[in-house]
Formats: C-alpha cells, structure tokens, sequence
C-alpha cells in the first residue's frame, strides 16, 4: 500500500488532542472519521474546530481560508458513537485518554472490526508501542504517531516505530505527517518516547520546587518566559495538557523506569483527584483556579 491510497482517516476520542487532530486531517482534503463515547462530546469537538481558540473561523477572519472552504473542510467530517462505523477507514488514530487497558481494550476490539489493510496510529504520550501493539493482530500496521498540543498549529510529529512495525506503515505515517503540513521526527520505542520524557521531568521539577517553597505558581511561570523566552510556563502549559494527562503519563513513566525522578508530584495528584484536570471541559479549572492566584 502506499500512502496515496489513504482516502479515509478515523480518529478515536474527541478531546484536547482529537478534535485538533481532525481539524487538521479535514483541512488536508481527506475524510474524516471522528468516534467518541457520547453525541453531547462530538457536537463539542465540532464547535471547537469551526469556532474554538485554535478553530477554522479564525482562518478565515484573518483572511487564510474562504467561507467556502470552511464549509468543505466542515463537511468533510463526520461523526458516530459506533466504532462499526470504521469499516471503510484506511487509517486509525487514536487519541483515548491515557490508560495501558483502556488504550489495549479500544484495539483489540478495533482490530476485529476494522479492514485487514488499515493502519493504526496510536498519540499516545508515552506509553510503548511494543506494549500498545501487543493488544493487535496487525502488529506490521500498528505505529506510534505522536501529535502536539494545539494539534492545529504544533508542527511536529514523533513517530516512533514498534518492533514489528513495517517498514511500509512507517513510510505512509512519514508520508502522511508531511501531508498534514507537519515535520515527522522518529524516536525510538520506550517510556515517553523523547519528547514525553523530556517535558515531563521538567514539568515535574517545577512542581517540586512549588512544594518546597522556592517560588509560587506565576513566578515559575513568569520566570521561563522571562528567562527562557519560552511561550508558556509549565503550570500554564499543564493546564493547556490536561493535569490528568500529566498524571498518567507520570505515573506510566515512573512505574516503567522505577527512577523517583520521573515520580508524579503528590500536588499533582491532589488537583487531580479534586476535579481540576485543568482547562479541558468538565474540570473545575487548572494551577490557577485551585490556588486562587490572578494571573
Ligand atoms: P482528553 O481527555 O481530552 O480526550 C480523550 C477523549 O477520549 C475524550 O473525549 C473521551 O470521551 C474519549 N474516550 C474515552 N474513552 C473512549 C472510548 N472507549 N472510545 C472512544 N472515545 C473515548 O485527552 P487528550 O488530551 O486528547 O489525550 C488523548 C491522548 O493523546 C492521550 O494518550 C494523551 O496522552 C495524548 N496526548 C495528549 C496531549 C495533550 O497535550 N493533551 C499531547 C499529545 C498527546
């Protein structure tokens, strides 16, 4: 197969990372696919894309895209709560929360529906391929395809490849990335891959030095962009993830590797526990909110 007979991509879940997914998928002129467990959560994601922060509307009033276009790419999107209806989709992604079972589970019951030839790709943060594909019968179609966080306007992909995977699914993910207008960069298997890893000690390192009393929540994040010139500070970008997103991979990457220094904050764990997952729907709101701070 090569990757100009890719017609139809679906994507499983509709949150942060999912609807973002799909608006750039439908935006590169294929059809898409989106499935989620509740109509209430896809209507969502379909508002986000037209109007949201990172959404169509804004490209055309800035004058990127016509109101035509917007309409065509809408229309190229379609939803369901039945994962039957991936039959006739050539290319998976999967963007579930981030949980080893719930992630295998999904597969496995994909993997009985979906057609021989299609390729699943997994946005999994960090959890290893190798462990992900285990779940599948098509390991030589499996894949980890690494997306980030605004998906419309973040310009890499880490694909990182498991033992089995194909040299012909790594070439068609490669080819897809660029098609999508994005830079695939591959990593190797293993717990957070490279970039996961990487942003995760330094996420967790700033919720330390919180606890320890070194500085306060906007002096942290007020000093790394002051500092280092960097967009956001960790506890912004944390509420921009999800804090339970941060939490599993935390939790995954520590269980992985038992070093204490990828161990996930116990104050991470207390907003988690208490609703606040940070700006996602339904959380009670990030950093911030829980600690009452002005921004
Ligand atoms: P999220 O919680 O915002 O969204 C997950 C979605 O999956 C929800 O809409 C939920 O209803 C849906 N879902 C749950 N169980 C399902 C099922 N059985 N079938 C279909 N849908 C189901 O999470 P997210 O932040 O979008 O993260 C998704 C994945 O992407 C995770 O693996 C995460 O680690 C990864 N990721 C997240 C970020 C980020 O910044 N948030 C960046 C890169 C990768």
């Amino acid at each position: 197969m090569k990757h100009e007979s890719i017609k139809k991509i679906g994507i499983v879940g509709a949150g942060v990372m999912g609807h973002g997914i799909v608006q750039v998928v439908a935006r590169s002129g294929y059809e898409v696919l989106l499935v989620d467990i509740s109509e209430e959560i896809l209507k969502k994601a379909l508002e986000l894309i037209e109007s949201g922060p990172f959404g169509l509307r804004r490209l055309v009033e800035k004058g990127k895209m016509s109101e035509e276009e917007l309409k065509a790419c809408m229309s190229r999107i379609k939803i369901s709560t039945s994962y039957n209806d991936f039959k006739d989709c050539d290319f998976i992604i999967e963007a579930i929360p981030e949980i080893v079972e719930l992630k295998k589970k999904v597969f496995s019951q994909l993997d009985k529906i979906c057609k021989p030839e299609a390729i699943f790709a997994t946005n999994t943060s960090g959890i290893m391929v190798s462990e992900l594909a285990s779940a599948v019968e098509r390991k030589d179609k499996f894949i980890g395809m690494h997306w980030f966080n605004p998906a419309p306007v973040m310009r890499l992909i880490e694909i990182v490849r498991g033992p089995l995977t194909s040299d012909e699914t790594f070439e068609i993910t490669v080819e897809l990335s660029k098609k999508f207008g994005k830079i695939p960069i591959e990593a190797k298997d293993g717990p957070g891959f490279f970039t996961t890893r990487f942003i995760n000690s330094w996420l967790a390192e700033a919720i330390r030095l919180f606890e320890i009393g070194i500085a306060g929540i906007k002096e942290i994040d007020d000093m790394c962009k002051l500092a280092f010139g960097f967009p956001m500070g960790p506890f912004e970008l944390m509420d921009l993830i999800g804090l339970d997103t941060v939490y599993h991979i935390a939790e995954y990457i520590y269980n992985e590797t038992k070093d204490e220094h990828y161990s996930p904050p116990i104050t991470l764990k207390k907003l988690v526990l208490s609703g606040y997952l940070g700006k996602k729907p339904n959380s009670r709101g990030g950093w911030y909110d829980y600690y009452k701070i002005k921004k």
